[in-house]
């Protein structure tokens, strides 16, 4: 079945445009987990899994699912997932077109009354997007058990909790410290998802049957100096917080584009948030906060990084007027996808005739958190421009209908794999 069918394309699109109207109006497109935007956008996804005639549920970690049971007595299962949050003025396919290929997978299978010999699990992941907790893949580390204490008593901005977010929205937050007892049932689970990159669109493929995704790392750098008057602290008698930031922030940027260089794979590192205090401009910068945020696919560039990093730190705290103190805040690990799921992938797309090639991701993924314990892999389709987690992300429904087919080609491959 070839999901570039009119039919498909039709579902795809409206899906995606229902979706795009649920965000803050002002600032489009903005659909922040646990936001009021959110819990809407959950509440149509509801009522998508039930004209389905899915069974829905809200696990323990808040991940939102529809469950289409097979027909023989099974605890297996395939998991089809992606994520239906954004980024604040993030885009309108980044997740969105993964779950949305998912429930036109499932009205194929449901249309053509299609045998399965696994359960198929739609799930939209709980906030995979880095959010005010910093913390990312909430839903995933949650079934995964790697969501400690800390985590989640961690509060936002607004004063709100992470476990009682999860527990108003139907998630319980004391079971999120061991891997979830779906996990040994676990058959495969498979993502689409745009690939924010310039890579397909360039060489003009189909479908990237992602090999690998880096590690993610975050770290909290907090900058104290003293505040004081513009006007009346002369130049040598000041500890401006934001001067040694800028300092920090240029270290970093060098210090990544070295090592990227040196080793030759994926290797990224950004300072994108700041808070200055009290951010006034007659004022001297008393205080810093900012975060690292650091991907790399090689272990011992990640630990070069670190290393120089602190030593920069100490160089500055020892000779400099500000103290500056780093916390590693989040880490995921680089991680492998499964193998014999890539090779079916790559199968399931040629099938199509559909050009693809193997790659590495450059972002995180919620597939990413799963690989650590359940086979698990996932493909790429082309974005415009590469653009993404902005209003101008655009890819088009017939690549994401392409990338649909081998979603479905995939689960009749992996069916004739696990026939009894
Ligand atoms: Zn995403």
């Amino acid at each position: 079945m070839d999901f570039t069918a009119k039919s498909n394309t039709t579902f795809i699109k409206q899906k995606i445009d229902d979706l795009e109207k649920m965000t803050d109006q002002d600032n489009p497109y903005t659909r922040i987990v646990f936001s009021d935007k959110f819990y809407e956008a959950r509440s149509w996804l509801k009522n998508e899994y039930h004209k389905l005639g899915l069974l829905v549920s809200t696990d323990d970690a808040g991940n939102l699912i529809g469950l289409l049971k097979s027909k023989i007595d099974t605890h297996k299962v395939v998991i089809i997932g992606s994520h239906i949050d954004t980024v604040p003025s993030g885009g309108r396919y980044d997740g969105i077109a993964g779950v949305v290929a998912a429930l036109c997978v499932v009205k194929h299978i449901k249309e053509n009354n299609i045998n399965l010999p696994f359960n198929l699990a739609v799930y939209d992941y709980l906030g995979e997007e880095l959010n005010d907790w910093s913390i990312s893949c909430i839903g995933t580390r949650g079934m995964i058990g790697a969501l400690n204490e800390e985590i989640l008593s961690r509060s936002n901005s607004s004063g709100n909790i992470l476990k009682d977010e999860i527990n108003k929205i139907g998630g319980n937050s004391k079971s999120l410290t061991k891997p979830f007892s779906i996990i040994k049932n676990i058959v495969a689970c498979l993502e689409l998802h745009i690939e924010q990159g310039k890579v397909l669109e360039q060489k003009k493929i189909d479908i990237g049957v992602v090999r690998s995704i880096p590690s993610i790392s975050r770290f909290s750098v907090v900058v104290n100096g003293q505040a004081g008057h513009s006007g009346t602290i002369l130049m040598d008698q000041r500890a401006d917080a934001l001067v040694a930031s800028s300092e920090i922030i240029t270290f970093v940027n060098n210090l990544a584009l070295r090592l990227s260089k040196e080793s030759n794979q994926h290797f990224v590192s950004t300072i994108g948030k700041i808070n200055v205090h009290p951010n006034a401009a007659a004022i001297i910068p008393g205080k810093v906060e900012m975060t690292i945020d650091l991907r790399a696919s090689s272990k011992s560039s990640r630990e070069q990084y670190i290393k120089e990093l602190e030593k920069q730190i100490d160089t500055m705290n020892q000779n400099g007027p500000c103290k500056i103190r780093m916390k590693n805040i989040a880490f995921a690990p680089y991680v492998e996808m499964d193998k014999k799921l890539v090779k079916l992938f790559k199968e399931s797309s040629d099938h199509y005739g559909f050009s693809n090639i193997i790659m590495d991701s450059g972002a995180g993924h919620d597939t990413a958190h799963l690989s650590r314990v359940a086979p698990a892999s996932m493909i790429f389709v082309p974005c415009k421009d590469g653009l993404s987690h902005c209003p101008e992300e655009y890819a088009e429904i017939c690549d994401i209908s392409k990338g649909t087919s081998v979603l479905f080609k995939m689960l009749e491959n992996l069916a004739k794999l696990n026939q009894n």
